[in-house]
């Protein structure tokens, strides 16, 4: 029995993450990398780009070109915050499905990216995080919550990011605070210390470390009487990604509007 082929064009296909899943893409039978968009090395082979036998794709920076000659279904962006956007405006109005995972949108930008999918029915599913132990990561750190009321956050990453606190740690942030039976769902506590002590997401304070040499990992340390519980997450390399993309490729065809979080469709 033949299955099914999802096509998939890759956006940010040339950079750090991007290479990791067009390669992924590349080796599944049931998907098929048929475009391969980015600001750089254009013309080039996508295979030869990803460390892969060439694909006979060559790269370009047109992504509206690219998906009215390659016809894909899904389209996976990993770029950057400044570009996110207008890739998926572009992809949702020519019908073709997104999966996000560059981050630094904000909750506006969710919204209107929400009302596009509505608009050209359309779906997309955006997460901050798709190593499958991070989202677990952010699930244990909400179950915690339920039990200490004092947390913070810090995040590490490597010195390129843009964006900073990660979109990981504010999600995480998030949940802690929303999950039913927290203790950290208040507002800010009226003290304003001095000197700024992490960016503040209700109760919980987020910082952020961006040195070489790091991938990206998060540490949520809980405190209470006499004890701290701490829930560590490393991805230690960028194939972390893959395996939640892939799944999120498979899926979002049967998803409706905008789903947020890898956590909605495990
Ligand atoms: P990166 O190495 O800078 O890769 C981004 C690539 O996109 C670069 O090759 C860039 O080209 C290209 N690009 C920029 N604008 C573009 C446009 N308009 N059209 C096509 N390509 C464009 O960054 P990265 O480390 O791979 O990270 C990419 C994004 O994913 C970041 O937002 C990061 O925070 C996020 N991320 C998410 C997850 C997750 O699990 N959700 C995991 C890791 C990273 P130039 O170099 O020429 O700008």
């Amino acid at each position: 029995m033949s299955t099914a082929l999802i096509s998939v064009v890759v956006t940010g296909a040339c950079g750090k993450v991007g290479r990791h899943i067009a390669r992924g893409i590349a080796g599944e039978e049931d998907l098929q990398l048929v475009a391969a968009v980015d600001r750089k090395r254009v013309g080039q082979d996508a295979g030869s780009i990803v460390g892969i036998a060439p694909l006979g794709i060559a790269v370009t920076d047109d992504l509206a070109a690219a998906i009215d000659s390659a016809k894909p279904q899904v389209m996976v962006d990993f770029t950057t915050p400044d570009a996110v956007k207008d890739n998926v405006r572009t992809a949702l109005k020519k019908r073709v499905a997104c999966v996000v995972g560059t981050t630094g949108l904000t909750p506006a930008d969710l919204a209107e990216l929400g009302a596009l999918c509505r608009e050209h029915a359309t779906p997309a599913l955006v997460a901050p995080n798709f190593a499958i132990g991070a989202v677990l990561m952010m699930e244990f750190a909400a179950q915690a919550a339920k039990h200490f009321g004092a947390a913070e956050i810090i995040e590490l990453h490597h010195d390129q990011k843009l964006d900073a606190p990660s979109g990981t740690a504010l999600r995480t942030a998030e949940m802690m605070r929303h999950v039913e039976g927290t203790l950290l769902g208040e507002e800010p506590q009226k003290r304003d210390e001095a000197a700024p002590r992490g960016q503040a997401v209700g109760r919980i304070r987020i910082h952020a470390i961006r040195l070489p040499g790091l991938v990206a990992h998060q540490e949520v340390i809980f405190g209470g009487l006499g004890q701290t519980l701490t829930i560590r997450h490393d991805s230690i390399s960028r194939d972390s990604f893959v395996p939640g993309v892939l799944l999120a490729i498979r899926k979002v065809l049967s998803l409706e509007g905008l789903t947020y979080g890898l956590e909605q469709i495990l």
